[in-house]
């Protein structure tokens, strides 16, 4: 391979990783609102294990579904989705639904990006380097450095930012990268597919 060549070879990586660290971006235009048609519903702390292996460190909080209890949502990852293992929630008439934290913990980010990328978004810091991240929000209930606990909320559901229909966008991040994810004690997400969960948040 000439220089020229690593050269641009190096320039496309580059691109890649900068398209890779635009949070919500182009992922985003794969979103499908889908029909709302849960069947197969687990509840977050009962699981299924057709969802997936755990690679849940020891050190994981117990991550709940940032819904209120008792409500089903669909949980969809997909190829092209960015990043690669975040989750988008939906469910029928989700729009101003509220957001609850996954876990106690502090406010570390709350911002807007206009109509690009994550739109307004709230990140928290839960104990042992765990965060989780809620994008494209309609309006949030915290500022940096809020203080909040399990099941509290934190907003509400919209469509800001690169967003094609009302949904959030949810992320477990540990040491700043994102983790599979995991609701509740046991429920797995699959990676790709569809899953109906049921939220055990501040029950
Ligand atoms: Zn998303």
């Amino acid at each position: 391979m000439t220089q020229r060549n690593h050269r641009s070879l190096f320039q496309a990586l580059l691109l890649v990783s900068a398209l890779g660290l635009a949070a919500c971006g182009p992922g985003h235009e794969h979103f499908e609102e889908g029909e709302f048609n849960p069947t197969n519903v687990v509840d977050e702390d009962v699981g299924n294990e057709e969802l997936g292996e755990s690679e849940s460190a020891l050190s994981r909080p117990t991550l709940r579904l940032p819904f209120r209890c008792g409500t089903t949502w669909r949980a969809a990852t997909f190829s092209g989705h960015s990043p690669a293992l975040a989750v988008d929630l939906n469910r029928d008439g989700d729009y101003g639904d509220a957001v609850l934290a996954s876990a106690a913990g502090t406010v570390t980010r709350a911002e807007h990006e206009g109509n690009t990328s994550y739109g307004l978004w709230v990140e928290i810091a839960h104990a042992n380097g765990w965060r989780t991240r809620y994008a494209h929000l309609s309006m949030k209930t915290v500022s940096v450095g809020s203080r909040v606990s399990q099941g509290e909320k934190i907003g509400e559901v919209g469509n800001s930012g690169e967003s094609s229909s009302s949904h959030l966008h949810y992320e477990q991040r540990l040491n700043g990268i994102t983790q599979r994810i995991t609701f509740g004690l046991n429920t797995y997400l699959r990676y790709y597919g569809v899953a109906y969960i049921t939220s055990r948040n501040g029950c």
